[in-house]
């Protein structure tokens, strides 16, 4: 079966105030499309049609160098995408809990201390990309990865992403990408960060 865009878990305008319903319908319903139709596109009669996005996304090196580059942008987008719809909630947790929580702060000093560095590795992202909390080697950091490269294809695991392409921000938020990055956070799905931080984890 050919890849598909993943149902939205919430109306296009339970983010708001903080995302838009328009904002959220032309993001998933067209961008994220295009991501998979291109990507379908691409690996159409191979062998790679049929895996696992993340397996992919893992691998990237060994998908042929003839359609690597469209592999890595459209389903990277794909992947991306697709963590993204999940790791934001309406009415969504303030704060992460748990152990989790003890971890963000082992890591960072304190929840404050990693909201900046978090928002300044997307803010400082040059052009189009994506700031990330990743779990490398049993321990928790923030990244950063250019267009749609997701931290996977290096050996770390995401578990909370937010999309810095101006497509995300540009119609509520226009140049303002500081004040984006802070309207995410009431929005952030931190069950579910908790969820992949524990898979994370157990790998
Ligand atoms: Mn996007």
């Amino acid at each position: 079966m050919a890849f598909e865009v993943p149902k939205l878990p919430y109306e296009y305008n339970a983010l708001e105030p903080y995302i838009d319903e328009q904002t959220m319908k032309i993001h998933h319903d067209k961008h994220h499309q295009a991501y998979v139709d291109k990507l379908n596109a691409a690996v159409q009669g191979t062998e790679w049609e049929k895996k696992n996005i993340r397996e992919i996304i893992m691998n990237l090196n060994k998908v042929p160098e003839n359609i690597r580059p469209a592999v890595r942008n459209h389903g990277g987008g794909h992947y991306n995408h697709s963590l993204f719809w999940e790791m934001m909630a309406p009415n969504a947790g303030k704060e992460p809990k748990g152990e989790l929580a003890g971890e963000i702060k082992k890591a960072f000093g304190s929840f404050s201390d990693f909201k900046e560095k978090f928002k300044a590795a997307g803010v400082g992202q040059f052009g189009s990309g994506w700031a990330w909390l990743v779990a490398s080697s049993g321990k928790l950091e923030i990244a950063a990865t250019p267009n749609q490269d997701n931290p996977l294809t290096q050996g770390k695991i995401p578990i909370l992403g937010v999309d810095v392409w101006e497509h995300s921000y540009y119609l509520k938020y226009q140049n303002k990408r500081p004040d984006y990055i802070d309207a995410f956070f009431n929005v952030i799905n931190w069950d579910k960060v908790g969820e992949l931080h524990k898979k994370a984890k157990g790998q």
